[in-house]
């Protein structure tokens, strides 16, 4: 079972009352429930990108035998709140959870791979998730058409404290930033079908690879 994770919801600029209240993101920390998630210059929104790259993956998974299992059913909702989605992985004892986002940052490109810094369930999960952020980093690279990022963490590695997502999870998980929609080059590529099919079938092709290298849980 992977649990693919497309952030944010279409309905969550519409319902500020549901999505900022706090809830817990591990380690002491509260978060927001959810967030509205950024857009291109031109108006394409990351929620719309996280859930049509979503689709894509999970056909591509669910035509090689994998069951796939979402956090969202469909992207003009609101929600789930961000420890309610690792909860989904945990329930499911997912060999897999993958968070698809696009970031929105002014200046610079690429994508990368957030992997929790302060991982919260044991060595062997730690180095199960390690093994996944490396082999979606790695197909990413080769495969998506998008650089490791120019302006955040190192080589496309980005590990963080503060995610709720990494820090609840107590399954391998881990966070993809696509590419960088405030970028001209970056954002064509995600706004065209052909450019989130490669984003999807690099993505796909790292969590493959990853499930034959681990055993099942
Ligand atoms: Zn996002």
């Amino acid at each position: 079972m992977v649990v693919l994770d497309p952030g944010h919801n279409g309905g969550n600029a519409a319902h500020p009352d549901l999505i900022n209240r706090q809830v817990p993101a591990g380690f002491g920390q509260t978060k927001a429930c959810n967030t509205t998630g950024t857009a291109t210059d031109r108006g394409y929104t990351e929620h719309a990108f996280n859930w049509d790259v979503t689709q894509r993956v999970r056909r591509i998974l669910t035509a090689r035998g994998v069951t796939v299992l979402l956090t969202r059913r469909d992207d003009v909702g609101v929600g789930p709140c961000v420890n309610e989605r690792a909860a989904i992985g945990n329930r499911a004892r997912a060999a897999a959870v993958v968070s698809i986002h696009a970031d929105g940052h002014p200046g610079g490109h690429g994508f990368h791979v957030i992997e929790a810094a302060r991982p919260p369930a044991g060595a062997a999960v730690a180095a199960a998730a390690h093994r996944l952020a490396a082999a979606v980093h790695d197909r990413y690279a080769a495969e998506a058409g998008f650089a490791p990022s120019t302006y955040v963490g190192s080589n496309g590695y980005d590990p963080r404290t503060d995610l709720a997502g990494l820090n609840l999870s107590s399954q391998p998980a881990i966070f993809i930033e696509c590419g960088n929609m405030r970028d001209a080059d970056d954002a064509a590529r995600m706004t065209s079908a052909a450019g989130r099919q490669r984003v999807a079938q690099a993505i796909a092709d790292g969590i493959l690879r990853y499930l034959a290298l681990t055993p099942p849980r």
